[in-house]
C-alpha cells in the first residue's frame, strides 16, 4: 500500500488519556482501509504486517489487532459491504441524539452510561491535543475570563471544597462568591457557610478550572458529576443522585 514519503506512520500511543473507544477505532480502521486498499493477497499480508509493527511501537496489544482482523474477514466472507452497514445502521440512529464531551477518566463512562439511558449517545473528544496546542496562535485566556466553566472552589485550613458552574465569565462568578463570603451569606454558598462554621477561609489562590461546556444543560451534568465524586464536597445538592436542576 502506497504511503507518501512524509509518511510518519505514528499512531496515538496505547497509554494515552483517550477513550478506549477511540483506540478501538484506530486499529479498527487502519485494518480496513487495508483491507478496502490491497487488491493482492500478498499487499493485504504485507499491509498487515506493517500495521502489527506500528501498533507494537505504539504499545497496542496484539490481540486488539487480530480482533480487527477477524471481524473483517467475516465481514468479506458473509459478503457485507460497509454501504450495507452504514444503511441498516443508519435507520436506527436517526433518533439519536449525539452529545460530544470532553474525555475525563473515569468520569466520561460514568456519563456515557447515565447518559445513555437518557436515548443520548455521547462521543469523546480531546480537550488539547497537539495539533490545537501547536496551531494556536493566540494567547490562552486567563482563567477568570473564560465563560462556560465547571470549576472547584477549596477551604485553605481543610479538604473541603466546592463545585460550581457558570455561562457567565469565571471572574463575575468569583466575585459573587467574594460578596458572599464578606457578607458570611452562608445560606446560598455552602463554602462559605462550611468557612463561617469552622473559622476557615476560602483558598482564592486555587481556583479550579475543571473543564469548559458551552452548552447548560451539559454542563449541569458535568458539574454533578464532579460533585458525585467529591468526598470532600460542600454542595448542597449531592450531585445526580438528587439533582435538583440548574
Ligand atoms: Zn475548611
Amino acid at each position: 500500500m502506497y504511503r507518501k514519503p512524509m509518511a510518519t506512520t505514528n499512531v496515538i500511543p496505547y497509554n494515552s488519556q483517550h477513550h478506549s473507544s477511540v483506540k478501538t477505532g484506530i486499529v479498527k480502521n487502519l485494518v480496513r482501509r487495508a483491507f478496502t486498499v490491497c487488491s493482492t493477497e500478498e499487499g493485504l499480508a504485507t499491509e498487515l504486517c506493517n500495521l502489527k509493527n506500528i501498533l507494537k511501537r505504539g504499545n497496542y496489544p496484539q490481540y486488539m489487532l487480530n480482533d480487527a482482523i477477524s471481524k473483517e474477514k467475516s465481514k468479506v466472507i458473509s459478503g457485507s459491504t460497509n454501504n450495507n452497514k452504514k444503511e441498516g445502521e443508519g435507520t436506527s440512529e436517526n433518533d439519536l441524539t449525539r452529545w460530544g464531551i470532553t474525555y475525563h477518566p473515569g468520569i466520561f463512562e460514568e456519563l456515557a452510561r447515565k447518559l445513555r439511558s437518557f436515548g443520548i449517545q455521547t462521543v469523546a473528544s480531546q480537550y488539547k491535543n497537539l495539533k490545537t496546542t501547536l496551531t494556536s496562535v493566540k494567547d490562552p485566556i486567563p482563567i477568570t475570563q473564560r465563560k462556560g466553566v465547571v470549576y472547584g472552589l477549596h477551604c485553605a485550613q481543610c479538604e473541603a471544597t466546592y463545585k460550581g458552574q457558570t455561562g457567565q465569565k469565571l471572574e463575575t462568578r468569583l466575585y459573587r462568591h467574594k460578596l458572599a463570603e464578606r457578607n458570611g451569606d452562608g445560606e446560598h454558598y455552602p463554602l462559605v457557610q462550611h468557612c463561617k462554621e469552622k473559622n476557615h477561609n476560602i483558598d482564592w489562590n486555587q481556583v479550579d478550572v475543571l473543564t469548559t461546556v458551552t452548552q447548560q444543560t451539559k454542563r449541569c451534568l458535568v458539574e454533578s458529576m464532579f460533585i458525585d465524586r467529591d468526598q470532600n464536597t460542600t454542595n448542597f445538592h449531592p450531585g445526580l443522585k438528587h439533582s435538583d436542576g440548574c
